[in-house]
């Protein structure tokens, strides 16, 4: 596990180092899976592998920080306040990508996009966004009902294991009635009907 010194101030040791005191060790693994799949996804699609596995080990950077921490970052850097009325669910990808930059020296525009729409896709994807939303569903540790064929609709063509992992996730939330945040149903349309 090394990482590039060209997409961070950081090296590679101190960005490790880092994420790892900030997360448990479970939640330390699943970064891991994400990134090794966002290199294979990479390779497949012909990106920049060394950026995409850089950018899947670090899209949960901010998965446990703590929800104090995040209302006062919402509040003092400028966020949209209607986060306010989100949970850490949609902010460690939206919120979560300011404190990769902070933390992490992370600049690069790309990564951190990727990063803000892990968790809620969006209408527009970059070959970054679906290599790194894809690879956080199907990651080998990922153990769900249909994971087999996410992968396989995945590793054959990116675009519709984007519209496979929305059509799930929405459905899934939709049968637990939580709230959808409405970035995802709008990614949904673009991405998943057919
Ligand atoms: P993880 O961080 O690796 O667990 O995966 P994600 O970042 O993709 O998702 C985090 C959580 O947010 C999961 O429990 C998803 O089901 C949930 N989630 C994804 N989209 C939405 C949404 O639109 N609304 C809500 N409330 N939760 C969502
Ligand atoms: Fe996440
Ligand atoms: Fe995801
Ligand atoms: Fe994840």
């Amino acid at each position: 596990l090394v990482f590039k010194k060209t997409f961070s101030d950081l090296t590679s040791d101190q960005i490790i180092a880092q994420e790892k005191s900030v997360m448990d060790e479970k939640r330390f693994k699943h970064c891991i899976g994400v990134s090794q799949t966002a290199r294979k996804l990479a390779k497949l699609n012909g990106y920049d592998e060394d950026k995409a596995a850089l950018a899947g080990f670090v899209h949960d950077y901010a998965k446990q920080i703590p929800v104090e921490d995040y209302v006062k970052t919402i509040k003092e850097q400028g966020f949209d306040p209607d986060l306010l009325n989100w949970n850490r669910a949609i902010w460690h990808g939206i919120v979560g990508a300011y404190y990769i930059e902070r933390d992490l020296g992370i600049h690069d525009q790309e990564i951190l996009t990727a990063v803000n729409r892990h968790t809620t896709a969006d209408t527009e994807m970059t070959t970054l966004d679906k290599i790194v939303f894809v690879a956080d569903f199907i990651e080998p540790g990922r153990d769900f009902p249909g994971v087999d064929e996410a992968r396989e609709v995945s590793y054959s063509n990116l675009d519709a294991g984007v519209g496979y992992e929305l059509a799930h996730t929405i459905a899934f939330l939709a049968e637990k009635r939580a709230k959808i945040y409405p970035r995802s149903f709008a990614a949904y349309n673009v991405w998943a009907v057919k």
